[in-house]
């Protein structure tokens, strides 16, 4: 469906014309900046989808008028794919008459444009519910509220019943993650990550089966941090769950390897949401992901080195105060040195590529409020000190969907460290 409005801005009274690509998902948003005074103009567009219809339209900063044709800029949102970035107004511009929809076919075939758009409905349309019950069983999983637990457990389906009299055996570790992926399974399967996900376990299960010992201390040294890791990595999937529709198109490019962000990021974007709405479910992300690294550092020097307390030998000859595990969660607690552990190695490469989504000037940058932002090129600028670092909007939404992933693998890692007793 591809709905017109006409704009006015409530401060200086420019005039846009706003093309809104609806394809199969309820909520719409959209953010930019008034090409001429400069103020933030968001809303959403809500559909009825299964009556076709508008269900709401939400302005902040500016208010409908009829048809104008004495429009500035024509800008195009579509919550499933990446749109051009702003663009003053061109009677003869033939993306007046296309949707996004078509323009997507063109460059990327009718299937694939079709696969892409079921896939919207249907994750859109679950996902936040699911999360809502999974959470649930979560929390009683974490109050170990056994018997609600199972019922919630054989209500959806993650156990089978048993007859009655029998006792229902369940390892709740071992169903646990599962509960936790369902919201967002249809996703990792579609970018193959959930193969990758089982490699990572039998990655870390050959860790254990040649250092049992030492895995099984790790275990013990960081009882206490898992219990915090466990609330908090589930906190982040949360923020997931409300984030993913502001930077749904990088989602959906991702999922389906439809466009290379370094090709689109010039001229394409997405006006489905801002820098400031997404910034600092960055920083939840470095901070609770930084806080994780412990783990990381533990299991990867054991790996390695057969020892958890076996640094690498550039952190030896940098940090001579830490000499464990345990004095590295309580001395080592700038979040950019725990990051740059893994510049030297990273065995979670594959999966995880720490150095670069967890990054320090970026989020020291968003903390210090000095950064700044081209609306029309959607160009963000991260000062941290003397350092200096741009990305586009499409590339920071991309950098901060991995660190999705990044909650994955550490949820797999503490997962693995809290169960090596068993
Ligand atoms: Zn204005």
């Amino acid at each position: 469906m591809n709905i017109n409005c006409f704009l006015e801005c409530e401060v200086c009274e420019n005039k846009i014309h706003l093309k809104v690509y609806a394809g199969y998902v309820e909520f719409n948003p959209f953010s930019y900046y008034c090409p001429e005074c400069g103020i933030t103009i968001d809303g959403h567009i809500l559909l009825n989808l299964s009556h076709g219809i508008i269900d709401r339209k939400f302005f902040n900063n500016a208010k409908e008028i009829p048809r104008e044709s004495n429009v500035s800029h024509l800008l195009q949102v579509s919550s499933d794919f990446f749109t051009d970035k702003i663009s003053g107004y061109n009677p003869t511009n033939p993306k007046l008459f296309f949707s996004p929809y078509m323009m997507n076919v063109v460059k990327h075939g009718g299937e694939t444009t079709q696969l892409k758009a079921s896939f919207a409905e249907i994750f859109t349309s679950n996902v936040q519910t699911d999360f809502n019950i999974n959470h649930r069983i979560w929390q009683l999983y974490k109050k170990k509220k056994t018997k609600y637990l199972n019922a919630q457990l054989i209500k959806y389906k993650f156990v089978a019943p048993v007859i009655l009299g029998q006792v229902l055996k369940v390892d709740h570790d071992d169903v646990i993650l599962d509960v936790l992926y369902k919201p967002f399974k249809i996703l990792l399967k579609q970018n193959g990550y959930y193969s990758e996900i089982l490699d990572l376990r039998k990655e870390l299960k050959k860790i254990k089966d040649k250092y049992p010992d030492q895995v099984l201390q790790l275990h013990l040294e960081l009882k206490e941090l898992i219990n915090d890791m466990e609330n908090s990595l589930v906190h982040l999937l949360e923020n997931f769950v409300e984030f993913y529709k502001f930077i749904f198109p990088t989602i959906l490019s991702s999922a389906f390897k439809t466009d290379d962000i370094e090709e689109i990021k010039n001229q394409q974007g997405i006006l489905t949401t801002n820098f400031e709405q997404l910034k600092n479910y960055y920083v939840d992300a470095y901070e609770i992901l930084c806080s994780g690294l412990v783990g990381f550092v533990g299991l990867q020097n054991i790996k390695l080195r057969g020892d958890r307390n076996s640094f690498h030998d550039e952190y030896r000859k940098s940090a001579k105060n830490i000499t464990s595990i345990v004095e590295f969660i309580d001395k080592a607690n700038n979040k950019g040195n725990r990051v740059k552990y893994f510049s030297t190695e990273n065995i979670y490469n594959k999966f995880f590529d720490i150095c670069s989504i967890l990054n320090n000037g970026i989020r020291n940058s968003i903390g210090h409020y000095s950064y700044s932002y081209d609306t029309d090129q959607q160009l963000i600028t991260f000062k941290d000190k003397s350092d200096e670092i741009k990305l586009y909007l499409v590339e920071f939404s991309d950098i901060l969907y991995e660190t999705f992933y990044g909650t994955i693998v550490s949820l797999e890692v503490f997962h693995f460290i809290k169960t090596c007793n068993k």
